[in-house]
């Protein structure tokens, strides 16, 4: 997909929002919802999105939904790092397949990182264990402050 388009309500994305797809969620609030990534990177990819958005991509999202969307993700970063004492984060996104975007509704993904520890590529690592993602949520979960 390209970076223009319109807004498929039956992302998959869209559908853990509503609750017709399961997730292992780590936190939510009125604006933001964090779970783990079900193909994850490295232990402890997590992923943070708007919770009210019609937009694609970040370049299509509105100010009310970006300040929120991005505290969110510092909250999470947060408690990710309180949680699995990395050695460092990275926090990225995607904008668009060319840039290796899948999933087209806003998000920002958080990637603890530990010296010497590879990360997978993105996008095309396999399914995690459900039962050791909810463990990680819950353990980051348990960080929000
Ligand atoms: P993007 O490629 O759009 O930047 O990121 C989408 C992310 O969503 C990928 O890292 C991918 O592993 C993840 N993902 C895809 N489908 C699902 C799903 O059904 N559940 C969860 N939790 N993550 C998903």
């Amino acid at each position: 997909m390209s970076l223009d388009g319109t807004y498929d309500p039956n992302n998959i994305f869209a559908k853990i929002l509503r609750g017709e797809a399961p997730c292992a969620r780590v936190f939510e609030d009125d604006h933001v919802l964090s779970f783990m990534d079900v193909f994850p990177q490295v232990k402890g990819h997590t992923l943070v999105i708007p919770k009210h958005s019609s937009a694609r991509n970040l370049l299509e999202e509105e100010p009310q939904v970006l300040s929120p969307l991005i505290l969110g993700v510092q909250r999470v970063a947060r408690a990710v790092r309180a949680a699995l004492e990395p050695d460092g984060l990275v926090i990225t996104q995607f904008n668009g397949t060319a840039a290796g975007q899948t999933v087209f509704h806003p998000h920002f993904h958080i990637l603890p990182r530990w010296d010497g520890v590879a990360v997978g590529r993105h996008a095309s690592g396999g399914m995690a264990d459900p039962a050791e993602l909810k463990a990680l949520a819950e353990q980051i979960a348990a960080q929000i402050t």
